[in-house]
């Protein structure tokens, strides 16, 4: 190989280098760099004792490269385009986005809703309050229990004040402590409002069951107090045997769960002389033993006499 050959190899090189430089708008070291990088590989294909391989050489450096040369650039360029629209279709999904969300303002109306919330609550709250103090207050000065709608332990206090301040008692009167059983475990295994409706459900069942004078009560938390006029020990027995029996049989459904309950009852018969608490606490010692005696079932202090 000659050194003409190679200097005119050179600058043949030389000069499409320039030209691709000077035709691009933008030339880039990226773009040289491939250039040399096929300029290179032009060289090396040059067999050193073939010259037509020179001009072979010459020929698809000259002829091919620029098309070589084009290809790299344009593809390069493409995927530059391509960067550069993808870059853009996700700005402008962005830009779109968020000024369809429009973020502050979504924020700005996330907190109003919250405040107002916050206000609704604290309303409501109020309200609540202000009716639960009502019902106490109405409680307080009404003789009904709220929930069962018996007459409540303020209307019993008096009623046995009644009864014990009168002089001439001439019939029997029967008092009678109805406590329901284990209640404790019903509200623990269904809950306190189940407990709630097993109050309202053994209410009822006095209710239907007993005679116009007789008398119900809430007396605390899961315990009645019945007094019934008129009546006899044998005749006492009978009610309270029907009362435990109808608690006992009926069930009281509540969200898909039958539920039953069964109750103790302790009676004693009102004295002469008796206070409302002499009067309470031999009921109340009936129903111990009641209790005692293995629950679900009676204790009459006037027939067992203690
Ligand atoms: P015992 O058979 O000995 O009477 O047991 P008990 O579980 O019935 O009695 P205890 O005195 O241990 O529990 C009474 C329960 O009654 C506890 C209390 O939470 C519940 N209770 C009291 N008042 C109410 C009420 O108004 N509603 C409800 N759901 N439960 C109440
Ligand atoms: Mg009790
Ligand atoms: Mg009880």
């Amino acid at each position: 190989m000659h050194k003409d050959d190679l200097k005119a190899l050179v600058t043949q090189m030389y000069t499409d280098l320039l030209e691709q430089i000077d035709g691009e708008e933008n030339a880039t070291l990226e773009q040289i760099r491939i250039y040399l990088d096929d300029a290179r590989a032009t060289v090396g294909s040059i067999d050193e004792h073939r010259l037509d391989s020179l001009d072979e050489s010459k020929m698809y450096f000259t002829n091919s490269y620029k098309e070589l040369a084009k290809k790299s650039i344009s593809s390069y360029q493409n995927t530059n385009d391509q960067f550069e629209q993808i870059a853009d279709m996700h700005k402008k999904a962005v830009d779109e986005h968020c000024s369809m969300i429009d973020l502050p303002k979504l924020t700005e109306h996330f907190n109003t809703i919250q405040t107002h919330m916050t206000d609704e609550v604290k309303k409501a709250n109020n309200v609540i309050a202000q009716l639960a103090k009502q019902v106490k207050e109405l409680e307080e000065t009404s003789n009904l229990d709220s929930l069962t709608k018996v007459y409540n332990r303020r209307a019993l206090s008096s009623y046995l004040h009644e009864i014990c301040s009168r002089e001439n008692v001439n019939y029997e009167i029967h008092v009678l402590i109805l406590d329901i059983d284990d209640f404790k475990v019903i509200n623990d295994t269904y809950g306190h409002i189940a407990g709630d409706k097993i109050l309202i459900f053994i209410a009822n069942i006095l209710r239907k069951t007993l005679r116009d004078g007789d008398r119900i009560f809430r007396y605390g938390g899961e315990e009645f107090v019945i007094v019934l006029n008129r009546i006899d020990a044998i005749l006492c027995r009978s009610i309270t045997t029907r009362l435990l029996e109808l608690v006992r049989k009926n069930k009281l459904i509540y969200k898909n769960q039958s539920m039953s309950v069964t109750t103790s009852i302790g009676t004693t018969c009102f004295k002469t002389g008796d206070t409302e608490d002499s009067l309470m606490n031999r009921a109340d010692k009936a129903l111990y033993k009641a209790k005692n005696n293995g629950k679900n079932q009676m204790y009459s202090e006037v027939e067992n006499g203690n």
